[in-house]
């Protein structure tokens, strides 16, 4: 007996030509569309990030497919053949392992060049790990700001985090469970005690969510590295003037990682107060007081 699903009824009308984007699941097998698998099944070329992985998503629902690789090694190679696919007016698919592709995943330059070769691009909606977690998280969700991983080393990821700092939106990051204690840290030193989130191994058997405030899931042990899967939500700042304290804790951490003109510059930003105010903040910080 099959442990698989009974496949769907699957649609016989041909594809039209172009390219197809196509979302599959997080994690949760039976998270796909009936049209994904329409042009799963229905397409002349399949382009997967990992041949090995989608083809297990292909044989849980009956379907057998010859695939080509599509990653971030692969793409220049695979590209002229995927044009000449197209001008050739066949249906090209491209799935990631998991989510939907383009998304901290291959597929963008793909997609910019099948467009300035005026072939269509249809998009074939589904799961997103980031999507999927702000649903969650218990977080405001009428402005969000996908910003993908942060970088792996603390004082570039505090840099690349201090760009956010003034973003009035919910920020979701992808993390890696051996970097997530590191990283909640890090925006903690940047952001500030706010309200945020931790999903992990969304839609699968160990699902889970932490909620709290940044400095509490900073030094929460149920957060020790994690295993898994992990996406980290960080709520808008609350709407307030900087105070000086804010001030100070930022041009500190600022300059311990920035020249000090450079420090003023990234804190007067990030909070909206004056370069000028700042810069003669930081030389009586560094003076020592
Ligand atoms: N394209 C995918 C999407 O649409 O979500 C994301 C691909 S990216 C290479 C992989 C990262 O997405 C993981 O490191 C993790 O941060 C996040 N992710 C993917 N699946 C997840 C899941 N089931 N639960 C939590 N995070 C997940």
């Amino acid at each position: 007996m099959s442990r698989h699903p009974p496949p769907p009824p699957l649609s016989d009308v041909p594809l039209e030509p172009g390219l197809y984007v196509v979302a599959t699941p997080i994690g949760n097998l039976r998270d796909i569309t009936l049209r994904a698998l329409d042009v799963l099944n229905g397409c002349d070329l399949l382009l997967a990030e990992d041949t090995r992985v989608t083809g297990k998503l292909l044989s849980a629902y009956g379907l057998s497919k010859t695939m080509a690789r599509y990653d971030e090694h692969a793409a220049e190679r695979a590209r002229p053949r995927i044009m000449a696919a197209l001008e050739a007016g066949q249906s090209v698919a491209l799935v990631s392992d998991a989510g939907t592709p383009l998304v901290s995943d291959p597929g963008y330059r793909l997609v910019n060049e099948v467009v300035a070769a005026g072939h269509r691009v249809f998009p074939i909606p589904g799961a997103s790990a980031a999507l999927a977690a702000l649903t969650l998280a218990g977080l405001p969700t009428d402005r969000f700001l996908f910003a993908g991983f942060p970088p792996t080393r603390s004082a570039a990821r505090r840099t690349f985090l201090a760009e956010f700092a003034s973003v009035k939106a919910t920020l979701i990051f992808y993390e890696t469970g051996p970097r997530l204690r590191a990283s909640l840290k890090d925006m903690l030193a940047v952001f500030g005690p706010r309200e945020a989130a931790v999903a992990r191994e969304l839609t699968k058997l160990y699902e889970t969510a932490v909620r709290g405030t940044l400095d509490q899931l900073a030094t929460d042990s149920a957060l020790d590295e994690p295993k898994g899967e992990i996406v980290v939500l960080v709520g808008p700042g609350v709407e307030q003037a900087a105070s000086e304290d804010d001030a100070d804790r930022a041009l500190a951490e600022a300059m311990s990682r920035l020249p000090l003109g450079e420090a003023a510059s990234e804190v007067a930003k990030s909070l909206g107060l004056n370069r000028r105010d700042l810069y003669r903040r930081a030389l009586a910080l560094k003076d020592g007081g």
